[in-house]
């Protein structure tokens, strides 16, 4: 069934087995799936069908330190969350993003890889792909491997699962209803309660509850929650919003490849030479560039070092070389200061402290883009495959530009999880510490983010979370 709170002046009083706050990737996939094990579920979105600007500017808020997106821009507050605009590239996490212990005790997940790699074929299927990826190592002495993404047609959730949420015995959808406060006895959360944009609210009661509202919302709902309730909900000292991660995306120079390395592919370090580099994962590209690059290019190289400007003369001149951007999309350390954090001063209409994203893109990032770039470059001299020449500020020379990509939406961390409350908000199972029955659902809970886009991750551990609460 579908309720608009808009429209009602009371919410239906049924009792849930689950309330999920959210109808994104994560929420709408978490209902669908109890629901079919039986359970009643209630899923609150806080906007409509369709994008309006009363549910989108709930979503600013201030980013301080490095240059990011406007956070009303980074995301959709409506039904299918940002699904709405998402570019459907997928690829699931590789083993050595679980296998970070040696970086210290803030890289390590609570649990195993093969948690997550056991829905890895139901989490394809959602996002309309298969999971085999054709991935070769390219060099063994380098460790470098050439690996795939999947591209397919991005699967817009809220259009894709509405029919099959409406008709639905078990599952009601709650649309226009915004989360505003919990409440319950003991560390036990027993009710929600939402507003609509009329002003009215609505109360939902459930046995347990997941926050499914995306990687910068749980963080902030929670920390107000925090705010309102002090401890009653959640252990004392959780580091809530903090260890938020992106994926730094830039170019990174350019580049003379030649015939056997063509544009378009991905390439990045193997996980033993990262662990023997110390580095952090970067999925390295390169990109043809139109027009008179590849001359250009030549012409430079000629300039600075003939022999091997003759080299690329030579290959040029039968077409067999081409000038390309050099790209690269990189994992994030996971830091403290990095966080979602709550206004002082600004608030929503329904009275929630706007966030407050510090970010801040370190120094060991930019090494491990400057790393992976330097193994790739001496691969390709080793092997006569091409050149790259890097920009400035990749060698500390300047700072990041701001004209470039920046970044890839990935909102990461916050609400990460951990066997430990020093680093982590929730537990193994997504459980909030110290609370009884209050979950998170989505990339707020990684605890690294690999280099790759996090939706698919996310959806695995969704389908693992709705094991858990069946
Ligand atoms: C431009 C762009 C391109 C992207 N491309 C890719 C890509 O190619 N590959 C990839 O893997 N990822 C990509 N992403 C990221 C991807 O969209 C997210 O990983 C994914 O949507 C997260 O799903 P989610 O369900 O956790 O959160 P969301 O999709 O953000 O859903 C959260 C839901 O919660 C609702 N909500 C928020 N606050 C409240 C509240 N107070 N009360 C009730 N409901 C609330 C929102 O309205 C929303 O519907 C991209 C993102 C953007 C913006």
């Amino acid at each position: 069934m579908l309720f608009d709170l808009n429209q009602l002046s009371e919410a239906p009083r049924t009792a849930y087995d689950v309330c999920v706050v959210g109808a994104g990737a994560a929420g709408i996939v978490l209902a669908l799936k109890l629901a079919g094990r039986g359970k009643k579920v209630a899923l609150c979105e806080a906007g409509g069908m369709e994008f309006t600007a009363e549910s989108q500017e709930c979503y600013n808020g201030e980013v301080i330190g490095d240059p990011y997106f406007d956070l009303d821009i980074t995301r959709l507050r409506y039904f299918g969350g940002s699904t709405n605009h998402w570019g459907g590239w997928s690829r699931p996490f590789e083993p050595i993003d679980f296998d970070r212990g040696y970086l210290g005790d803030q890289y390590v997940w609570p649990i195993s890889l093969d948690e997550l790699t056991k829905y890895l074929k139901e989490a394809s299927s959602i996002i309309d792909t298969d999971d085999a990826y054709d991935d070769v190592l390219v060099n063994d002495t380098h460790g470098v491997i050439r690996f795939e993404i999947k591209t397919p047609e991005p699967v817009r959730f809220g259009k894709k699962y509405q029919a099959e949420l409406e008709n639905s015995a078990d599952v009601d959808v709650f649309l226009n209803a915004n989360l505003t406060d919990i409440a319950g006895t003991g560390s036990r959360v027993t009710s929600a309660t939402f507003a609509s944009y009329q002003d009215r609210a609505f109360e939902i009661s459930a046995n347990t509850f997941v926050f499914a509202m995306g990687g910068i919302e749980n963080s902030r709902q929670l920390l107000w929650l925090r705010e309102k309730h002090g401890t009653q909900f959640m252990d004392n000292d959780l580091p809530i919003g903090r260890y938020w991660m992106e994926h730094p995306h830039f170019t990174l120079g350019e580049a003379l490849v030649s015939n056997p390395i063509s544009t378009g592919q991905f390439f990045a370090l193997t996980g033993a030479r990262q662990r023997e580099l110390n580095t952090l994962n970067c999925g390295l590209r390169v990109e043809e560039q139109s027009g008179g690059a590849t001359k250009r290019l030549v012409k430079d190289l000629m300039c600075v070092a003939p022999t091997v400007g003759r080299w690329a003369m030579e290959l040029a001149g039968r077409n067999l070389i081409c000038g390309a951007r050099f790209r690269a999309a990189w994992e994030q350390a996971p830091t403290f200061d990095n966080r979602v954090g709550l206004s002082a001063t600004k608030k929503d209409r329904f009275g929630v402290p706007q966030s407050e994203l510090h970010w801040t893109i370190s120094e060991v990032d930019r090494n491990t883009a400057r790393t992976a770039s330097d193994v790739f470059n001496q691969w390709l001299l080793d092997d006569d495959l091409g050149r790259i020449r890097l920009d400035e500020w990749v060698y500390g020379e300047g700072e990041f530009p701001t004209h470039d990509e920046i970044a890839g939406h990935h909102h990461m961390g916050g609400t990460r999880m951990s066997a430990s409350k020093r680093y982590g908000v929730v537990d193994a199972n997504c459980k909030v510490f110290g609370s009884d029955n209050l979950y998170v659902a989505g990339s707020s809970v990684f605890v690294t983010g690999g280099h790759n886009n996090p939706t698919l991750p996310l959806l695995q551990l969704t389908l693992r979370l709705a094991d858990h609460l069946s």
